[in-house]
């Protein structure tokens, strides 16, 4: 496919799928509301959609499409590893989604054990609801980061442009599924998380115990947390009572797109720090 094919058809087809899988997960959640919330829709989603336009500017102002603009870069000079074998196109892309799907878990625990990052990433975990925005509330400096680390990745795999947009589409299509406040009928959800993470798979990331948030990194793929250990079938104080978000950073106060941005400046209130290697 030519760079400007892609280029031309990129933003749209990201906007067409971030629109139509939002609705669909929010009307999923009206009809069928997994918790009750503890704070009105209204309260938190304009503060979380704000927060997830700034991040979609700044990206388009810093680097628009950098990490398929990486991959035809490699592609043209032969970078990376799936460019120096012969590997057929399909099976180039299949194994570009996979592998950079791990490179994303393995970036996720890195954002969770090295406490300069757990500041920024916090952000995400600190909503105190789980829904559909909240699969797009990340800190600005957050997704800055995270490009860089694709970036790198996408480079050092040689990953395909096509399977770079597909992975990136995905992504960001099953963050919004997997953050769902709704489930899958429970003997539908054991048998669907071992192909995609489940929003009851990812609703235990969210819990205020530090055992539990430190366990289900994976965002598309649900494997790699079986793999290499971190995987937790379910919350300790189930679905519906369990607590979510960081205890210290729950206030109505902080549901602000202001608070939002400053928060990796202050410290943990509790003493709970969530960056701890403990997995008790
Ligand atoms: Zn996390
Ligand atoms: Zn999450």
């Amino acid at each position: 496919m030519a760079t400007e094919s892609i280029s031309a058809f990129e933003p749209w087809l990201r906007a067409g799928a971030f629109a139509l899988v939002f609705l669909l997960v929010a009307v999923w959640e009206a009809m069928a509301p997994r918790r009750a919330r503890r704070f009105d829709r209204r309260r938190r989603w304009p503060h979380n959609l704000a927060l997830f336009a700034l991040d979609v500017l700044i990206v388009r102002l810093v680097a628009p499409g950098a990490a398929v603009a990486v991959a035809f870069v490699a592609e043209e000079r032969g970078l990376g590893l799936l460019n120096a074998f012969d590997v057929p196109p399909l099976w180039a892309a299949v194994a570009g989604v996979v592998a950079l799907d791990l490179a994303i878990y393995g970036q996720h625990v890195l954002f969770h054990r090295v406490p300069a990052l757990w500041r920024l990433h916090r952000v995400h975990h600190s909503d105190p609801d789980f829904d559909v925005t909240t699969g797009s509330r990340f800190h600005p400096l957050e997704i800055v980061l995270s490009l860089g680390i694709k970036c790198a990745a996408v480079l050092a795999l040689g990953a395909p442009p096509v399977a770079v947009l597909i992975f990136e589409v995905v992504l960001n299509a099953a963050a919004m599924f997997n953050h769902a406040n709704a489930g899958v009928p429970v003997p539908v959800d054991r048998w669907l998380r071992w192909f995609v993470v489940t929003p009851d798979m990812h609703r235990v990331h969210h819990s205020t115990l530090a055992r539990e948030t430190n366990s289900n990194y994976g965002f598309n793929l649900p494997w790699w947390d079986r793999l290499f250990g971190t995987y937790k079938d379910q919350p300790a104080g189930g679905h519906r009572r369990m607590r979510i978000g960081v205890e210290g950073f729950d206030s109505p106060g902080e549901i602000g797109l202001g608070s939002l941005l400053t928060q990796p400046l202050r410290a943990t209130h509790t003493s709970l720090d969530y960056s701890r290697k403990e997995h008790a």
